[in-house]
């Protein structure tokens, strides 16, 4: 807090001080590069090279008059996180002093060392160029991290060759597909008048744990991989349901006012915090932003959520399955169409013309994610989400659609080719021409569903919460290009660009009753933790993609090089590259929590087993000593000394099963998934039930009882 004051009166303050946008950027700019540079942010008109010099003049002043001493172009590269590299403004004269300098073409362009990061085989450690280019479109902000200020500027990343090699070139990309296609359907409803572009927005709620950082020092799980490889549940976890929504600790709460502030100050629109399911599990989310700043926005707030946890004490967890057994971590991913007008092209309207757009949206939605449901998948397929998607808490590796009882019931009569009415009776104010009329929130809520029609948006809940956002809306954007395009040719094809209105409604309805015909299988209201969904979506031909290793290998079919190819999002090397570095990290990552297991399970789990078994040992001799037979203790012994055998051959199952293949990524993967993740299991089964009988002072790792429920 601030001057004293609370942190609602200190958030209107601060918020946006630190990002280059809105009133900061008209106080600093001349009124006419403002104004070019708002149309390049606001509607995607192209930038005008002119102007850089006089924005980075503007930028550098501003960022000083901050603090800041450097500036960086901040990129997200395919690892997954955001990356930087400072340079100084200082520029030495040669008279022995020196000026700040901060050019325009410093603004547009940057070359850091691309070899260092992933390219999936795009360049080789000795092509070593790589360029970053100004994204106008996202705001520059100033990172403080202690007493030091930097200039970030959002930039893309590129090899030398023009191939994109980070997440943002892509998501830009896709962000264009989707909108062009969408101006089509726009144009033969006669709904596009004074739009120029239409913008994809995305509000992400993100998922958390907290700790304390004492007990994250002593785990070197936690510290190395982000999750826990061992340890029993405890005895109290979320049956009673009594931290969801429950009143925040005041530690948790003072943590909650930092991040927020931090966020604000960055004009990250954060909006809602609460408890969530499991004990230590938060959610912080923003109101909604175009695809592209919600996207930097959410990698920012992933940045600030673990800087700042260590100024309290805790360390905040983003894997998505922190602790075996608990609620996992998810990132819900909410999703729609709008245009730069301001209409949101998902919200169904009273007016029964547009209800019929919005149900022309709705079903390529719907087209979409039938025929890419495994893309999907595989957009959002990690070695972390894994552990998360499929159990009984999160969404399944399926991906259906839920829909909800009005809208499906409509879907249904159109199917028919006969949508006359809404299922809660009364409203037939549609007549016999018209598409019926949608009320919002006329469906009840779905948890169990991976995406999910939420009145106005759809919710994508399967995304991981340590992912970046990016290539989920990726895939996303593209196979939704992919269906309005279809969409649109179709109608061009029957009605011509500007049909009658009798002539289009004839056409709109024939279309989506053969599109819903066709894609109807893929919407599923049902519970989706339920085991029958699993043999009833197997009947309905969906792909049924348990883990990464069975959903990564779908980007590198056909299908998937035809259609990133087609909407210009991907290339075939780039979307090549793409996959095996996603295969690459699922192998990496596994091998990594393979070694820590057994350097866990060696260096604590069992010295503590021995000692404990040497410890009943003496007990034991010491009662056949005194003549008194421990029958207990005898048989406990004998248990342990079995189990610590069994630890022991396990461990050396999980060596053998981690030793180093030579084969390519995608048979790597499917190594790891059939034998090497099996192996932890049982070794961590043995060890969890181990930790069980062993002493709390000489079991050396906190305990879930403990890490769990912060004091
Ligand atoms: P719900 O209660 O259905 O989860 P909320 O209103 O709490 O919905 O919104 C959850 C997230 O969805 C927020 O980040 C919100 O800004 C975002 N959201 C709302 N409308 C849209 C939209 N049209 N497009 C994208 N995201 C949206
Ligand atoms: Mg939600």
């Amino acid at each position: 807090m601030r001057n004293g004051k609370g942190d609602a009166t200190v958030a209107a303050e601060v918020y946006g001080e630190l990002t280059f946008a809105g009133e900061i950027m008209r106080k600093h700019l001349p009124e006419n590069v403002y104004r070019t540079l708002r149309l390049t942010m606001q509607h995607g008109s192209p930038l005008d090279p002119e102007i850089a010099n006089t924005v980075a003049h503007a930028m550098k002043r501003w960022a000083i008059e901050h603090g800041a001493t450097h500036y960086s172009h901040w990129f997200q590269p395919l690892t997954g996180s955001t990356a930087e590299k400072h340079d100084a403004f200082i520029t030495p004269t040669g008279d022995g002093h020196a000026i700040e300098r901060f050019s325009g073409d410093q603004l547009v362009q940057g070359e850091p060392d691309a070899s260092s990061f992933p390219s999936g085989g795009i360049r080789e450690t000795f092509e070593a160029r790589g360029y970053t280019a100004w994204d106008a479109t996202s705001p520059a902000f100033i990172y403080k991290s202690g007493d030091t200020a930097t200039l970030c500027i959002p930039t893309a990343f590129v090899s030398w060759t023009g191939e994109a090699l980070d997440k943002k070139t892509p998501l830009l990309r896709s962000i264009q597909a989707v909108s062009k296609q969408a101006l089509r359907v726009l144009k033969i409803f006669g709904t596009d008048e004074g739009v120029s572009q239409v913008i994809t927005t995305l509000g992400c709620e993100q998922e958390y744990f907290l700790i304390d950082r004492e007990y994250w020092e002593r785990r070197e799980d936690l510290r190395l991989c982000g999750r826990t490889l061992l340890g029993t549940p405890a005895a109290k976890g979320h049956q009673l349901d009594d931290h969801y929504f429950g009143a925040i600790p005041e530690r948790v709460m003072a943590f909650m006012a930092e991040v927020e502030r931090r966020l604000y100050e960055l004009g990250v629109p954060v909006k809602t915090r609460h408890n969530e399911v499991a004990p230590g599990q938060y959610e912080i989310a923003p109101i909604f932003e175009n695809a592209n700043v919600a996207t930097d926005h959410q990698m920012l707030i992933m940045q600030i959520l673990r800087a700042v946890a260590p100024h309290h004490d805790f360390v905040c967890l983003l894997h998505e399955k922190p602790f075996a057994g608990v609620n996992g971590s998810g990132k819900h991913n909410n999703w729609a169409l709008s245009t730069d007008t301001g209409v949101n092209l998902l919200d169904p309207r009273d007016d029964a013309h547009t209800n019929m757009q919005f149900l022309v949206f709705l079903v390529a939605v719907i087209r979409a994610v039938d025929l890419h449901a495994d893309l999907l998948r595989a957009a959002i397929a990690s070695a972390a989400n894994d552990h998360r998607l499929g159990a009984n808490e999160a969404p399944p590796a399926i991906i259906s659609i839920y829909l909800g009882d009005m809208l499906s019931d409509i879907l249904e009569q159109v199917a028919r080719g006969q949508a006359k009415s809404t299922k809660r009776g009364g409203k037939l104010n549609l007549g016999a021409h018209t598409l019926p009329q949608i009320p919002r929130h006329a469906g009840d809520r779905n948890r169990t569903s991976p995406f999910a029609f939420t009145g106005n948006k759809f919710e994508f809940r399967a995304v991981g919460s340590s992912a970046s956002i990016a290539w989920p809306n990726t895939v996303l954007n593209t196979i939704v290009a992919e269906s309005l395009d279809y969409m649109a040719t179709q109608f061009e094809r029957k009605v011509g660009k500007n049909p009658t209105p009798a002539r289009l409604e004839t056409a709109v309805k024939a279309l989506l009753k053969q599109v819903v015909r066709e894609h109807r299988r893929v919407v599923f209201d049902g519970d989706n933790y339920s085991f029958d969904w699993h043999t009833e979506a197997e009947n309905r031909g969906l792909p049924v993609l348990r883990t990464a290793a069975d959903a990564l290998p779908a980007l590198t079919a056909r299908k998937a090089q035809a259609l990133f190819n087609k909407y210009d999002v991907l290339s075939k090397r780039e979307l090549q590259a793409r996959t095996s570095v996603l295969l690459e990290q699922y192998c990496t990552i596994v091998g990594i929590e393979a070694r820590t297991l057994v350097s866990m399970l060696k260096r604590e789990a069992l010295p503590a087993a021995l000692r404990y078994q040497a410890e009943l040992a003496g007990a034991v001799a010491a009662s056949d000593a005194a003549g008194v037979d421990a029958v207990e203790a005898r048989a406990d012994l004998q248990y342990l000394v079995e189990q610590i055998a069994e630890l022991y051959r396990a461990i050396e199952l999980v060596e053998k099963a981690e030793g180093a293949g030579h084969e390519d990524a995608a048979r790597h993967a499917a190594r790891i998934r059939d034998r090497l993740l099996p192996a932890m299991e049982q070794a961590r089964a043995i060890s969890d039930a181990l930790e069980q009988s062993i002493p709390d002072d000489l079991w050396p790792l906190p305990r879930y009882s403990e890490m769990l429920f912060l004091r």
